[in-house]
């Protein structure tokens, strides 16, 4: 207007469902925040709601595209962390935690390279590829002379809110003729927000398929009581904040003791995550919790160290594995 130039800009946030929330007002309040960032960026730029992996889109490219000749390369492994019965000692499961042998940068953690096989749909492949490993090592294990063990492998929102979790499911079981409950999923709890009908289709297949389901980190997210017995959950993992939390004395222990007391009313078992000490692994036990796993036995190790950590813990079985 009289000859004046008007410049428009834009800032944007995004963010995304359900990675980033599952609730309407959540979703806008991170995508707001990431428009701050945004903005105090020096705008005209757009941010994901995760921080994290604020990249630009050409790094994003970049990485994604090293990820994926990475799955492909077989730069992946699983590290298994031992699982035990805090009454018995004894180790009937593990934990598959998936890390990235990068050619340059070494070992790298799930954390560093999940959110972004979340975000560019590679989640499916790994995951697939997640579920097929930890099977095909439950059964190699057997064949060493170990007995079943159940093996736990993590399942992100995405792999379940999409893609066919349940036909995947269904090959690996039958491709290692590996028996259903010796498979178990764990989900997280904002897999499980909201009962909408396609969400309950989901977890009903597959607990037709017979696998086991548990639910994650428990406690840190929008937890749902009512979702515990509505799909059937058999496990529930305390999230390690509240192994932690004992250090803050009695309200710490009863928000434990209240976790291990609902979930047993309702038949659910309790895995305690993160146990560093044998004084937290004796206190959980006397709070209730089933079972533990955490640095105090040993950290997620590769297949082969867990196999030799196995035999020296539990002799009976060493000479059987030896012969093997
Ligand atoms: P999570 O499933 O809750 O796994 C527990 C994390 O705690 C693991 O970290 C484990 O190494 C760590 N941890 C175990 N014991 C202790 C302890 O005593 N103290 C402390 N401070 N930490 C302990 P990790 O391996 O870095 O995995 C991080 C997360 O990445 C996992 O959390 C899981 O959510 C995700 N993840 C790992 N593997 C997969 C996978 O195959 N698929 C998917 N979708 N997510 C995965
Ligand atoms: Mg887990
Ligand atoms: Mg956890």
């Amino acid at each position: 207007r009289d000859g004046l130039c008007i410049t428009c800009g834009s800032s944007i946030g995004i963010a995304r469902f359900p990675y980033d929330g599952d609730t309407f007002e959540t979703l806008l309040n991170r995508a707001e925040a990431a428009m701050a960032r945004a903005k105090a960026d020096g705008r005209n730029a757009f941010r994901f709601a995760d921080a994290e992996v604020d990249l630009d889109v050409g790094e994003h490219l970049r990485l994604v595209s090293e990820l994926r000749a990475g799955i492909d390369r077989g730069e992946l492994e699983l590290h298994y962390q031992p699982i035990v019965h805090l009454a018995s000692g004894r180790v009937g499961a593990v934990e598959a935690l998936v890390r990235w042998r990068h050619p340059e940068r070494g070992l790298v953690a799930p954390g560093a390279f999940i959110p972004l096989a979340e975000r560019s749909g590679l989640i499916h492949p790994l995951g697939a590829w997640a579920l097929e490993e930890a099977a095909a090592q439950a059964r190699r294990w057997e064949a060493r002379g170990l007995p079943p063990l159940v093996v736990s492998v993590n399942v992100s929102p995405v792999q379940l809110a999409q893609g066919e979790l349940d036909v995947v499911v269904q090959r690996v079981l039958a491709a290692n003729a590996l028996p259903a409950k010796q498979l178990l999923l764990e989900l997280t709890e904002s897999s499980l927000v909201g009962d909408a009908e396609p969400l309950r289709n989901r977890i009903a297949r597959l607990r037709a398929i017979g696998v086991g389901l548990s639910i994650d980190d428990f406690g840190t997210g929008y937890s749902n009581l009512g979702s515990l017995q509505r799909f059937d959950v058999q496990a529930l993992k305390i999230d390690q904040r509240f192994v932690r939390g004992l250090a803050d004395g009695p309200q710490g222990e009863a928000i434990v003791r209240a976790i291990a007391q609902l979930a047993a009313s309702l038949g659910i078992r309790t895995v305690a995550e993160g146990i560093e000490t044998a004084e937290e692994a004796q206190r959980l036990q006397a709070l209730g919790c089933d079972a533990g796993q955490g640095h105090w036995w040993g950290d997620a190790m590769p297949a082969a160290v867990f196999t030799r950590w196995y035999a020296e813990r539990f002799p009976d079985h060493a000479a059987q594995v030896a012969q093997r």
